[in-house]
């Protein structure tokens, strides 16, 4: 049996080879990291490159591609993080610009 994301082969009671596996945990453990991060722990993880590159066009339970996930994550804690300035006083504001603007708000704040 092949593996369904990166098309190697697999065990045959796999639907995915244990990169994939792994890939798969390592996404779902860090759900809402941004892009770069995420990169960093698909790489982490010993799965080589191509096959990174192809879980991150794999679309893993029918709600788009990882990267897509990804991007969409990321765009959420923006918009959640531009939701918190809209509601936030002038010290809020100045929390964001000192943090750097729009290139550190698909970042997670700190709490
Ligand atoms: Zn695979």
């Amino acid at each position: 049996m092949r593996c369904r994301i990166c098309m190697q082969p697999a065990r045959w009671w796999r639907r995915r080879c244990d990169d994939c596996r792994r890939l798969a945990t390592v996404f779902a453990a860090h759900r809402g990291a941004d892009m770069a991060t995420m990169m960093e722990l698909f790489v982490a993880s010993g799965a080589p490159r191509d096959k990174v590159e192809k879980f991150l066009s794999a679309d893993l339970d029918g709600e788009g591609a990882v990267c897509d996930q990804i991007a969409a994550d990321m765009t959420n804690d923006l918009l959640q993080a531009l939701g918190r300035a809209g509601r936030q006083t002038p010290r809020g504001v100045e929390y964001l610009r000192q943090r750097g603007g729009w290139m550190t708000l698909d970042r997670r704040p700190p709490e």
